[in-house]
């Protein structure tokens, strides 16, 4: 009987329990024995497993976070850390695993497949960072709760007519804030791929806009600009309108999934199992134009993604 084996690493993403059961289910139906590794490669390292069954993922698919726990596991990034979870994998009988988490994730699925271990990589991540997919599992969700949080803001930014400036997170990625930033109705979005001027980009335009008679603003800031103490600090002394810093911080990764991540994630899920049971391996899985693709996972690594930029052009003419 074949045995594959399924963990989670990185941050963790709502729609990866949705992943899990969908890889659990799947495997269990086609009479593939399913391992759950706790806490990402640790678990591997470890041999910190445990057999999962068809109720072993019975209620966890609205559920966030990852039944299976998830860690960063800097012993991986060592040829030893890759070499104990080879040797554990032979040990457990372990004939395939599923990764899910992000791009470091993939590259320590990438390491353990050059071992000889076939690994399939699942895009799980907030960020939707991971370039050869346009949809990671959890971003839509984490979009959908920074929408939540920032109409709050502008409730009282409205009521105070005061300038809210907010850090969304993205890594170095400015998918989450360009896109909320639009369903926010974002006075300015700020994203590592556009260049910006505090000055020309985010005061002038406040200055103008105040002008005309406009009281209350929302500048969306990437996590990979940063800074949103100083920015707020910037408009304040520029323009006179109160300015208050916000960063949402971690409540964005929470949260039960949206139907759109509990399906990607399930979709995906069920590629994986099906690459594995036909004995492929060192692929990663992803989402192109709206169907479930798979690549080489080296090739998949050195895949470059970048921000629509027609999206960003809407976004600034619509804004202010
Ligand atoms: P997120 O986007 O949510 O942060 P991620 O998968 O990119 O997810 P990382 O912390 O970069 O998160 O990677 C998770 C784990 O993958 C690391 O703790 C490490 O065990 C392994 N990993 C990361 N980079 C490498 C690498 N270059 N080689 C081998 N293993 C790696």
């Amino acid at each position: 009987q074949k045995t594959i084996a399924i963990l989670t690493s990185g941050g963790d993403a709502p729609g990866m329990n949705a992943a899990i059961r969908a890889v659990v289910r799947t495997a269990l139906h086609r009479g593939i024995r399913v391992l759950g590794v706790r806490r990402g490669y640790n678990g591997l390292i470890n041999g910190d497993m445990v057999e999962m069954n068809f109720l072993s993922v019975s209620d966890i698919m609205h559920r966030g976070g990852t039944v299976l726990y998830t860690a960063r596991c800097p012993e991986f990034r060592e040829d030893a850390g890759v070499e104990k979870a080879k040797e554990t994998c032979i040990k457990m009988g372990i004939d395939g695993l599923v990764v899910i988490g992000g791009d470091g994730s993939y590259r320590g699925a990438r390491d353990l497949s050059l071992k000889g271990i076939p690994c399939v990589g699942v895009p799980g991540t907030i960020d939707n960072d991971i370039s050869s997919t346009e949809y990671t599992i959890g971003y839509d969700t984490a979009m959908n709760t920074v929408c939540e949080m920032v109409d709050r803001l502008r409730d009282t930014s409205q009521s105070h007519d005061r300038c809210s400036v907010v850090e969304v997170m993205g890594r170095k990625a400015g998918y989450i804030a360009l896109n909320t930033g639009i369903g926010c109705g974002a006075s300015v979005i700020l994203m590592p791929e556009v260049e910006c001027d505090i000055e020309k980009d985010v005061i002038d335009k406040i200055k103008s806009s105040h002008k005309t008679g406009k009281q209350h603003f929302i500048v969306m800031v990437a996590e990979g600009i940063g800074g949103v103490e100083d920015i707020a600090k910037k408009i304040e002394a520029a323009t006179g309108i109160e300015s208050r810093a916000c960063v949402l911080g971690h409540v964005q990764r929470g949260g039960a999934p949206t139907v759109t991540d509990r399906v990607a994630a399930t979709k995906m899920g069920y590629h994986a199992v099906e690459l594995l049971e036909q004995g492929i391996g060192n692929r990663v899985v992803g989402m192109q134009c709206g169907e479930v693709v798979d690549y080489d996972i080296l090739e998949g690594l050195k895949m470059v993604k970048t921000i629509d930029m027609n999206t960003v052009k809407i976004a600034e003419e619509v804004a202010l």
